[in-house]
């Protein structure tokens, strides 16, 4: 695995793969790798010659009061993992090789945006489809691969790539989860023992929704929605950022529970702000 740190010698580090019509696939992370960003390369691996990931802790995605300084960075330890993974290229710019000048120009993706995440964050998938869309120029892949841990952000990706333009395949992959059920994420890493057991709810809720929803026990998105809520305000230290069922991918209000669903929560256990997530799809049975 080689390590790159500078934009030019990752575009002619990739140059010789591209005439040699090797397919590139790409998984742009912000590290502290864990076994969700490891099912990323496996699958990229699957279908890729060559396995670009990147690690990037990127400003612009963070609003004023959140937490870029205090999320969790161990390169040494990336590098240990996205090795064994079967990386070819580790892409680890640093924030002056990103964004070397003032940038005056952003990429915004409209609607998607502005629900969940985008609502309690504003701004932040605009620091997202910037650098994803900068990313994409640089590494020029064949196929980026992204979890639906983050299914809001999938489909702002997918959006982007369809609105501009953009010759890259976008691979959706599964939420990995820990043998409890909380979803892996790197921000896992700063919840007490106490805050981990009752953040369980979140899956817990979330599946008893998914299972109520197949067995046509709810008569409106709104029960979905009010039934998790319901369930996480069981655990005293959880505090509800959101919870809404909306349609996927699309994130409009849904017209009926036949639609493909997604059921989404943000809440914070302490300073600590967890999402998940499921997909209900009808009209596509791989979920
Ligand atoms: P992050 O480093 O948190 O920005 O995540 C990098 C990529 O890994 C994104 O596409 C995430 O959706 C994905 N990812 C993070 N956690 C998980 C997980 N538990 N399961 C699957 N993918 C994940």
């Amino acid at each position: 695995m080689k390590v790159i740190t500078t934009k030019s010698e990752l575009r002619s580090s990739l140059q010789s793969s591209r005439t040699d019509r090797k397919r590139i696939g790409f998984v742009p992370t912000m590290g502290y790798l864990h076994e969700g960003h490891i099912s990323l390369v496996k699958q990229a691996k699957l279908e890729c010659d060559i396995v670009v990931m990147s690690i990037f802790v990127n400003p612009l995605q963070f609003g004023p009061n959140e937490d870029l300084n205090r999320y969790p960075r161990d390169f040494e330890r990336d590098c240990e993992l996205a090795k064994k993974a079967g990386v070819d290229y580790l892409f680890h710019p640093d924030v002056s090789e990103m964004y070397p000048s003032q940038s005056l120009t952003y990429v915004r993706v409209g609607q998607i945006t502005e629900k969940l995440c985008g609502a309690s964050r504003p701004g932040h998938f605009d620091g997202v489809a910037t650098v994803v869309t900068k990313l994409f120029q640089i590494v020029q892949p064949d196929r980026a691969y992204f979890g639906l841990k983050d299914a809001q952000q999938v489909a702002v990706i997918e959006q982007m790539v369809l609105d501009l333009d953009i010759p890259v395949t976008i691979v959706p992959c599964e939420i990995v989860r820990e043998s409890d059920g909380l979803a892996l994420s790197s921000r896992n890493v700063f919840l007490t023992p106490e805050q981990h057991q009752q953040a369980l709810i979140l899956s817990k809720s979330l599946q008893m929704a998914k299972d109520k929803l197949a067995s046509h026990l709810f008569e409106s998105t709104d029960q979905v929605s009010q039934f998790v809520i319901q369930q996480i305000q069981t655990q005293s230290l959880a505090e509800i950022d959101y919870v809404d069922t909306l349609q996927y991918p699309s994130l409009e209000s849904p017209n009926s529970l036949t639609d493909d669903l997604l059921i989404a929560v943000a809440v914070r256990f302490g300073s600590t702000r967890l999402i998940d997530n499921v997909l209900v799809r009808h009209n596509n049975k791989e979920c």
